[in-house]
């Protein structure tokens, strides 16, 4: 079993992960990004038409520019890209397609185990100072409650929409990634309903203001058949049932009687949550929206010495401005506890 000390080791090879390695660079700190998959693997995942909603600046990984051509906002190959070209020219320590074992604390640090994939034969001994968490919210997608919602013509991810050319698809989602699939299989010809379950005044609020734009045209022009104020009742083979419903997070209650509509195939995109076993088999405890349990301030979970960093602290930082922001002020956090001896 090799051996091997840094004074940290990220968890997860997102921006979130990137942004902390360069600011442990930048101090001077040693510093190994582990990731179960490739690298940035959950930007791997997006759609393959995906064209971001943030500006490139706001993608970067501080001090290092992602140009792009007059202004326009990234795709997901742009930003592949970037980030592929940021861990090569920062010269970035990562150990890719390694999933965690274990991770314990002991009397002389962090001790980390983790195991090669795809194969899972060799296994590798780690020390830190102190590990950060930067695993996401990607792994799990939500699913449907409802009878039906384990067909197999029930995605819970896009990728591509030329094979539904044609198709009668449900859509079923309120957030920017439903109503973004929801315009790309339209474009694609696919004859499309959109379920939300908010009303339509508050559903645009979350909304990026050019996709409502977008969305307000295609149901003007008849290519997207909008239903809000529903819920999923059931789903069939070839049809599903959607249910008016008052809205609640929680608890939505049914106030009409069910209808069909068209749906040979369903996407349900209603979120995503981080992976729920790894989390717990760290012994960490979570939160309501299943993340792990950190002190606000220090962002240290119940873990001495174990931080979490990115979209994993709370929906307020899903996002790669703010998660990059709050990776470095971590990784500030530990320079300065590691300056003063604590370890
Ligand atoms: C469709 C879509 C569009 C989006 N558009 C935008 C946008 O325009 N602008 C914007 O700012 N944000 C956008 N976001 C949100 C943005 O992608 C996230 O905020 C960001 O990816 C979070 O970064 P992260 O590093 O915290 O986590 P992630 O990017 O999810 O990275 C987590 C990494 O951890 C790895 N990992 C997971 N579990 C383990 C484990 N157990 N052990 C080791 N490694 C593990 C994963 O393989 C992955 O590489 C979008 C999100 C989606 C879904």
């Amino acid at each position: 079993m090799a051996l091997e000390r840094y004074d940290i080791i990220i968890l997860g090879a997102g921006p979130a992960g990137l942004a902390a390695a360069c600011e442990a660079q930048d101090r001077g700190l040693t510093h190994l990004i582990v990731d179960r998959r490739g690298l940035v693997h959950s930007f791997v995942e997006y759609p393959q038409t995906l064209r971001f909603f943030s500006p490139s600046d706001e993608m970067a990984i501080d001090g290092i520019p992602f140009p792009m051509r007059g202004g326009e906002k990234p795709t997901r190959e742009d930003a592949l890209a970037y980030y592929r070209a940021v861990a090569a020219a920062r010269r970035l320590h990562l150990a890719t397609w390694e999933s965690v074992v274990s991770v314990e604390r002991r009397a002389e640090g962090l001790r980390l185990v983790t195991r090669r994939e795809p194969n899972g034969e060799a296994t590798v001994e780690r020390w830190a100072c102190a590990v950060i968490l930067a695993t996401g919210m990607w792994d799990q997608p939500r699913r449907l409650a409802c009878p039906g919602a384990d067909l197999p013509h029930v995605f819970s991810r896009f990728h591509e929409p030329t094979e539904f050319f044609g198709h009668p698809v449900l859509v079923v989602g309120g957030g920017n990634s439903a109503v973004t699939t929801a315009l790309t299989l339209s474009e694609a010809h696919a004859r499309i309903t959109l379920a939300m379950r908010r009303p339509p005044v508050p559903y645009q609020s979350h909304l990026r203001p050019f996709v409502v734009r977008d969305l307000e045209i295609a149901v003007e022009e008849g290519k997207i058949d909008l239903r809000v104020g529903v819920i999923v009742h059931r789903i069939e083979a070839e049809q599903a049932w959607l249910q008016p419903a008052e809205y609640d997070p929680v608890e939505p209650h049914p106030c009409g009687e069910p209808y069909p509509v068209p749906a040979r195939f369903v996407f349900a995109l209603i979120g995503q949550t981080a992976d729920t076993a790894f989390l717990s088999q760290l012994g960490l405890s979570l939160t309501p929206d299943n993340r792990p349990v950190s002190d606000p301030e220090t962002y240290e979970t119940e873990m001495p010495g174990l931080y979490v960093a990115g979209s994993l602290v709370s929906k307020s930082v899903d996002i790669v401005i703010k998660g990059r922001a709050q990776a470095r002020r971590v990784v500030q956090i530990i320079a300065e506890r590691l300056a003063g001896g604590q370890r």
